[in-house]
């Protein structure tokens, strides 16, 4: 199995979505939560960006113990510097410092010639490298640079001592064979690429993002950069317990584990979702409401019989109680007689037919059917509560 380090940018990348910013006490409980789940890295804000951003980094890189944090740095002094007053009381300090190298983000928005980025990435790692021993530097907008400039720009990266290089893609560009290709590629051309870990980072403009990570997985990377439901720029970043689960419910193809404790996940996403006030849509993998919430007849007789038949994995993995069975006018006898008994209501056999039918007029009726609907509807058909 190889090792797949879990690098979190919740705090940072997730924190920069609209409307979901957080004050000191919000992040200091959301990183104690990630370090319970087992998160590798906490990418806990970008210090130079304002004081509660650097506040909130040293605060958090003084208490957490189990995770590494660390912090973004623009390739400039004063932001490397600002890191390293944030992270230098910590066992091993860690920064991660950044550069575009798409033509479009050099020429567009940092006005530089490609020969001006590469030597700034140098000149940054190098400085980094004096007060850190971990350095993890990114190429901004990896997917739409020119892969001979790319190559160029990690290995100089590389041999200027960064630790981990990563290569994201930032505007949720790339298809997921486009991008693994680019890692194969890179790692192939890039002289002494087996020094250092390779990292990607996805965004999900297209709805590509969880397919793009794992597919850089299978290309040979080893950390995976992403957020707790998803959150972050625009469409958002990767999320962790797609990424994370996939890899573990799917171990026979990737061969990979992660450090995550999966059972905090509910948790943590709900934890999540509710300090950002952003809430999970219902469909979402893993944490939304209905995934794992079965309606159908078929699909209930299924479960109910084995939960295999409908369930790839159970919800306890991730610490979520038991399945949902969620009553409606697609649900068979099965389901009917199975949830009446978790109400405590026992239906005699002769009986199941007159009660189905009875249901299914009052389930045509109405979308769903909660529990208080369904003890109302027992009492009403004089069933002994
Ligand atoms: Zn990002």
């Amino acid at each position: 199995m190889e090792r797949i380090e879990i690098y979190d940018t919740t705090l940072r990348d997730g924190e920069q979505s609209p409307g979901c910013s957080l004050n000191d006490e919000e992040k200091m409980r959301i990183a104690k939560q990630l370090e319970q789940l087992g998160v590798d890295v906490i990418e806990a804000g970008f210090p130079a960006s304002s004081p509660d951003d650097f506040k909130a980094v040293r605060d958090i890189a003084n208490e957490i113990k189990d995770s590494t944090v660390t912090g973004l740095a623009r390739c400039m002094k004063n932001d490397i510097d600002a890191c390293w007053e944030a992270l230098k009381g910590t066992e091993n300090p860690r920064v991660h410092v950044f550069i575009a190298t798409s033509p479009i983000h050099m020429a567009c928005k940092l006005k530089k010639k490609p020969e001006e980025v590469l030597e700034m990435a140098v000149q940054s790692v190098k400085y980094a490298k004096r007060f850190f021993p971990q350095v993890e530097f990114s190429a901004e907008d990896a997917s739409r640079s020119d892969m001979a400039f790319l190559i160029k720009v990690v290995e100089a990266a590389i041999k200027a001592g960064a630790t981990v290089i990563n290569l994201p893609d930032t505007v949720g560009y790339a298809t997921p064979k486009e991008y693994g290709d680019m890692f194969r590629y890179i790692r192939d051309h890039v002289s002494d690429s087996d020094r250092v870990c390779f990292s990607c980072h996805c965004h999900n403009d297209l709805g590509m993002a969880t397919a793009n990570t794992l597919a850089s997985v299978e290309a040979g990377v080893r950390q995976i950069e992403c957020t707790v439901n998803g959150v972050g720029e625009r469409a958002g970043n990767v999320a962790l317990e797609e990424a994370g689960v996939a890899l573990h419910v799917r171990k026979d193809v990737f061969h990979a584990a992660t450090r995550l404790n999966l059972k905090e996940i509910k948790r943590t996403s709900d934890m999540v979702s509710q300090l950002m006030h952003s809430p999970i849509q219902a469909n979402k993998a893993i944490v939304g409401a209905n995934a794992f919430a079965h309606e159908a007849g078929i699909h209930q007789d299924g479960v109910l019989k084995n939960p295999r038949t409908y369930e790839i994995m159970s919800p306890s993995m991730i610490g979520l109680d038991q399945t949902r069975l969620v009553l409606g006018k697609h649900s068979g006898r099965h389901a009917l007689v199975e949830k009446a008994s978790e109400l405590g209501i026992h239906i005699p056999d002769d009986a199941v037919n007159t009660y189905f039918q009875a249901f299914k007029k009052m389930a045509d009726s109405q979308k769903t059917i909660s529990d208080d609907d369904l003890i109302s509807f027992f009492r009403k058909e004089k069933m002994s509560i």
